[in-house]
């Protein structure tokens, strides 16, 4: 799968620590957590324009809960379901050979700090945290509670009035006052500016940048491989379908992520004896 020109750069290229990987959806596909773009993503069965932005929810919510609860039980099920997949334990395991310096993630599913990854930057939040929208206090939920909730609103999916009393006691004022809501970003919602800076200032000194499983469809995250070739970094696209940056990236491989990512180990474990 992996031309030679290809292995010969990762041989020589993936050692330093100046690696870093910006991953998305199709990494935690293995986990059973389905992509919003491509082949069999939820954009197939859900309109990005209603589900997709906080005002299409809250507008259907008013007429029929049902469609948007169910599309929150089909999503934080998997979820909550998943496991790491072997994509996951392979990036964990290059942090900890000092080969991969840090992962920006847009996934929300906390399965790389699940396999053992430390240096994680989630450019769209997480599932399992809550935020107050007014002073940004934030707080972790237990997979349990989580659990707890996602069975409550299936239950009464179509009681408005009950909805929003569970809604409510799972989602309490802060002391500041302000609502606590799920920690992460919705289209038309902006970025934790720190935690895109913090990303930027990874990519600063960034030698290689292997973007895995990610359309590159969504702003900010998009614009990063731009940023990272513009300072010079090597691009690597690994991703089974054409995406946004395949025409300026320096090597792709079309390939699925957990494919990819085990010729890529073994080409850096494995000494080549020919
Ligand atoms: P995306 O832009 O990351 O697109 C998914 C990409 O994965 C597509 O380009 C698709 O071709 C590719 N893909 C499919 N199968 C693959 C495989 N086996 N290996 C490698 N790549 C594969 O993400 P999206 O689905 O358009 O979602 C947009 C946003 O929604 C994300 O940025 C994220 O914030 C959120 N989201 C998160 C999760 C998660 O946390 N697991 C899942 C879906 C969506």
């Amino acid at each position: 799968m992996l031309s030679s020109e290809v292995k010969e750069f990762i041989k020589k290229s993936l050692i330093k620590g100046e690696v870093v990987c910006l991953t998305g959806a199709g990494v935690s596909l293995e986990s059973g957590i389905p992509v919003f773009r491509g082949k069999g993503g939820l954009w197939e069965r859900y309109d990005p324009q209603i589900y997709g932005y906080p005002e299409g929810l809250t507008a259907l919510f008013k007429t029929t809960p049902k469609r948007v609860i169910d599309f929150i039980v089909d999503f934080y099920n998997s979820i909550l379901n998943s496991k790491p997949n072997p994509v996951h334990r392979i990036l964990s395991l290059l942090e900890r050979q000092g080969i991969l310096k840090s992962i920006i993630t847009q996934n929300i599913d906390n399965l790389h700090q699940e396999s053992g990854s430390r240096n994680v930057i989630e450019l769209h939040g997480n599932a399992y945290r809550i935020r107050c929208s007014e002073c940004f206090n934030k707080f972790t939920l237990e997979k349990e509670r989580l659990k707890e909730f996602i069975r409550l609103l299936k239950k009464y999916r179509s009681q408005r009035i009950k909805l929003l009393k569970i809604l409510a006691r799972y989602f309490p004022r802060c002391s500041c006052g302000g609502r606590f809501r799920i920690d992460i970003v919705l289209f038309g919602e902006n970025l934790s500016e720190s935690t895109l800076l913090e990303a930027y200032r990874q990519l600063d000194n960034c030698k290689t940048l292997i973007v895995l499983g990610t359309s590159l469809a969504v702003y900010p995250a998009a614009n990063l491989p731009f940023y990272a070739k513009e300072r010079g970094a090597k691009i690597i696209v690994i991703n089974p379908e054409i995406t946004n940056f395949s025409d300026y990236c320096d090597y792709q491989i079309r390939a699925e992520a957990g494919k990819a990512m085990l010729e890529i180990f073994k080409c850096l474990t494995i000494q080549d004896h020919a």
